[in-house]
Order: structure tokens, then C-alpha cells, then sequence
């Protein structure tokens, strides 16, 4: 892994589908892109998808091109498993403090042969199947994850030391620790994206105690060919669901739980995961149960009476509780709004919640930048620049700035790199840093004429 150098003409903050973008922009350009994840790899919540709506197109195939695009790209240095610490502004651009978390090996020397994975004894619930499947201690992240390079968990790890036996290029360092860097940059793009809804928000769902309550992410793991089970099951038992309902606005548009905005991607991936069940597993009955279907971009209302046509079975009714029954099964208390608000009970034998989208990440405290009522980052001309923060040479771009689906976070990823290309451009950053190469080049060059007498 190359060093991180002293300077760069931008800092892109988060390796979703939309900062992957916005470095891939500035990069085509010319502009040296610093791209830093948190995570042990880039990709985001798109790499864990299973299809994409309309297209029903192979999401980790559309992602993972790009993941290896940008992360071999010659002007962007990726800089996964890294905080970023504080951003400040100095002089004309920004000073970037980050935190280099430890793998606990020498990233360079991993292969990624997983031996390591395969001797470590120790199961851990998979973040990337949100809990459903497991992991070892030490692991690569995912079949599809770049770096493909291991972590060790220290949280979890009983250092028996079998993974450093089996490493064939003894790349394990236990006494790594955190690492200090800090950089600067004449521009930032904050592309951080989305968390759902947490599972506890709303209590008479019981997500947080019922095991057949699944969130929509979970769901699209389990949908996955490179899932958890390999096919649907539910988790309770392991069954073949046969009765499977869909929560609408489980986590939006509620303001009992501080979320008052629409999410705008639920009704949509709600409808792509009922249509697929009905697809995957024979004689399913899946119901969705909403308040409005806001089918909102290009071809999606097409695809909302697709999904109708070919078995799904949409039920205007607002459900207002949950509980469950003795083999885990769930009875639905649900009001029908297309029946005078008429109360039925209804049984499922899982449920998913169509759980909101709410910031990835809140920037208090790092970058100076004001963020909405709602959380995201405040864009305070988002009709005529969506990518402009409060903060001079800080640009937004993706779900961080607010719910959206996969093409408008790339379109307005794009535009972030483009505002952010145009501001180093007026600054004149890299007419600086020509200056400063051409000034030490000068005083290199005096340093060696002196040696030579
Ligand atoms: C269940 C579900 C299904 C969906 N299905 C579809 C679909 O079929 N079609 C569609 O168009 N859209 C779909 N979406 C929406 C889609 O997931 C988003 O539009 C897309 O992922 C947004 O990309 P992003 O890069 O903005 O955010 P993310 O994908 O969230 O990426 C953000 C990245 O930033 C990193 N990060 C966060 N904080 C920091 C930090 N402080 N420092 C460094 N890195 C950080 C994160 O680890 C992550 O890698 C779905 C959403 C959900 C919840």
C-alpha cells in the first residue's frame, strides 16, 4: 500500500458507489484523489445488494467494475479501515488528520489466500450479512470485498495463533497499532451515504426482539446467490418462508420516531424483493402492506405494475403492531385503508421492514459543515448547486446529502467532482502545488550543486 503522501488536489470521504464516482471523476481529470473508507473495503451498501431495481441487474456486478476501477486507478489512492479525525481549513485548502485502523498484518505481504480464514476457530456473526451468516476472527471482508486483504478482529480473537502458522508470507503483526497521518487536500467530497433505520426504532415492530423481523438489507443478503443460506430461509428454523409480508414506511415518514421525511427508495426495494421472492420461491404469497407507492423515477412506476401482475400482492392498510406467535410466526395487527379502516389480524411467517435510509455518518465535530434538520449534510442551493456545502471547497455527494437511489447518487457524485474540479481550478491549487514542486525542485537542485563541489 503506498504511502500517504503530503498533498492532494482532493479528499473524497466515504468508498460507497457515490465517492468511488466522484474519485473516478477527479481522477479522469487529472486531480490526485485520496479516497478514504472506513470499512476494510470500498463498495458500500451497493457491493451487499442483490439485484437493482428496475433492471433487476446483478448489483454486485455493475459494482464491483468500479470498485476495481477505482481502486486501481493511477491518480486515486485508496485508503481503506482509515477514520478521518478532523478536517480543517488552512491557508488556501485543508488540513486532513486521519486514523490508520489496525489490520494487525502488513497489508502489502497479505496474498488473500484466506488459509488464515479457513485454520481461525472462532465464528462471529457477519457484519456483511448483517448477523445472518458468520465470519472467523481473521477475514477478508467478502468474496467480492477490494482490497482483498484480511482483518483481524481483536475484539474477538483469543491469539491461538493457528492464523500465523498457516500464513505463507508470515504477514501477521500483533503489535500493530492505530496510526496518526495527516495530509492535505485542496478540496473535500463527502460521500459517507446511509445507515438504515435502526431495528429498535419502533417497538410494536419488534425488529429488535422478534427473529423472523428482517430488515430489508438482511433480506437482500439472503436473496444473495453468495448469501448467507444460499436460498431464502427464515431464520427462526431454517423453513422455506411460504407467507411473507413487507412493512411500508417502517422507518419514514413517521414522526414518532424524529423521521418525518419519505426515504424514497423503500416502496421501490420493497417491491424488487417481494417480486424476486415470488420468483425464487414456488407458491409464495407475499404481501406488501403501504400507505401510497411512490414509485418515483424512470421506468419504476412500469415496474410497480409488473410487480402487481406477476403475484405480488399490494394491500393499502397501515399496520400498527406486531407480536409473535408460539413458533414464531407473526400476526400483523393491520388497519385497511381501503376498507373504511376496517382492523384485521393477518399472519406472516416472516415479516421484512421497508426501514428508512438516515445519515452514514454525522460530520460534527471533523468538517465544519452544517447539517439539515434531518441529519444529512445542508445543501443550501440544492436547486441550482446539489454538491455545495456550508463550508467553501466542501461538496456533498450521493445519499449523504439526503435519500436517493443508486443513479441520482452517481449523478450527483458527479457533479460534487465537477463543482470540486472547478474550485481547485479557481483557488488555483495546482498552480500552487507546481509552485511548491518547482521550489523544492529548485532547492534540490542547489543542494546538489554544492555536494558536487
Ligand atoms: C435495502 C435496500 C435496497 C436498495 N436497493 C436499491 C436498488 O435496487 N436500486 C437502487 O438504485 N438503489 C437501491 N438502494 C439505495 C442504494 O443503496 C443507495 O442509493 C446507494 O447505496 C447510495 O450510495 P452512497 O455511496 O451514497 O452510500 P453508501 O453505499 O452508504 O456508501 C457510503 C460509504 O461511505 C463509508 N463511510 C461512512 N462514513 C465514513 C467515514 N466517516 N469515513 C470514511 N468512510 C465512511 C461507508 O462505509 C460506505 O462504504 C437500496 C437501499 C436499501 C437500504
Amino acid at each position: 500500500m503506498a504511502k500517504i503522501r503530503e498533498r492532494y488536489d482532493a479528499l473524497v470521504i466515504g468508498g460507497g458507489i457515490a465517492g468511488m464516482q466522484a474519485a473516478l471523476d477527479l481522477g479522469e481529470q487529472g486531480y490526485d484523489v485520496l479516497l478514504v473508507e472506513k470499512e476494510p473495503s470500498i463498495g458500500g451498501v451497493m457491493v451487499g445488494l442483490n439485484k437493482v431495481f428496475p433492471t433487476l441487474d446483478c448489483s454486485s456486478c455493475i459494482c464491483t467494475p468500479r470498485m476495481a476501477e477505482a481502486a486501481h486507478h493511477a491518480r486515486i489512492q485508496l485508503q481503506t479501515y482509515t477514520e478521518v479525525e478532523r478536517v480543517e481549513k488552512k491557508g488556501t485548502g485543508f488540513a486532513v488528520h486521519l486514523v490508520k485502523k489496525p489490520r494487525f498484518l502488513i497489508e502489502d505481504d497479505c496474498v488473500g489466500c484466506n488459509l488464515c480464514e479457513l485454520a481461525c476457530p472462532i465464528d462471529v456473526p457477519h457484519e456483511f450479512d448483517y448477523g445472518l451468516g458468520a465470519r472467523r476472527a481473521v477475514y477478508i471482508p467478502h468474496g467480492n470485498a477490494i482490497p482483498q486483504t484480511a482483518v483481524l478482529d481483536v475484539e474477538n480473537c483469543v491469539f491461538c495463533g493457528k492464523c500465523e502458522k498457516v500464513c505463507p508470507t508470515h504477514c501477521f503483526d500483533f503489535t500493530q497499532e492505530a496510526e496518526e497521518v495527516t495530509t492535505s487536500a485542496g478540496a473535500v467530497i463527502i460521500a459517507t451515504g446511509l445507515q438504515i433505520t435502526p431495528m429498535a426504532a419502533k417497538k410494536e415492530y419488534g425488529g429488535d426482539t422478534f427473529v423472523n423481523v428482517m430488515n430489508p438489507l438482511g433480506m437482500e443478503r439472503i436473496q444473495s446467490s453468495n448469501g448467507p443460506y444460499g436460498r431464502v430461509l427464515r431464520p427462526s428454523d431454517g423453513k422455506i418462508p411460504r407467507s411473507i409480508a413487507y412493512v411500508q414506511c417502517a422507518g419514514s415518514r413517521d414522526r414518532s420516531i424524529g423521521i418525518p421525511y419519505c426515504s424514497r427508495v423503500c416502496c421501490m426495494y420493497a417491491l424488487k424483493q417481494a417480486l424476486l421472492l415470488t420468483h425464487y420461491i414456488h407458491g409464495v404469497e407475499v404481501t406488501l402492506y403501504y400507505m401510497d407507492i411512490r414509485a418515483f423515477g424512470k421506468g419504476y412506476e412500469q415496474f410497480y405494475r409488473r410487480a402487481v401482475k406477476e403475484g405480488v400482492k399490494a394491500t393499502k392498510g397501515k399496520v400498527a403492531k406486531i407480536t409473535e406467535a408460539d413458533n414464531h410466526d407473526l400476526i400483523l395487527r393491520v388497519e385497511m385503508l381501503d376498507e373504511n379502516g376496517r382492523v384485521e389480524e393477518r399472519r406472516h411467517d416472516l415479516v421484512v421492514l421497508a426501514q428508512g435510509l438516515v445519515p452514514g455518518w454525522h460530520v460534527g465535530g471533523v468538517v465544519d459543515a452544517e447539517e439539515a434538520e434531518d441529519g444529512f449534510l445542508l445543501t443550501p442551493e440544492a436547486k441550482v448547486s446539489p454538491s455545495h456545502t456550508t463550508m467553501e471547497g466542501v461538496f456533498v455527494g450521493g445519499v449523504a446529502a439526503g435519500p436517493k437511489d443508486i443513479p441520482d447518487a452517481i449523478v450527483e457524485a458527479g457533479e460534487a467532482a465537477m463543482a470540486a474540479a472547478n474550485y481547485l481550478e479557481r483557488i488555483g491549487w495546482r498552480a500552487m502545488a507546481g509552485a511548491v514542486l518547482g521550489a523544492s525542485a529548485a532547492k534540490q537542485e542547489v543542494v546538489e550543486t554544492w555536494e558536487m563541489h
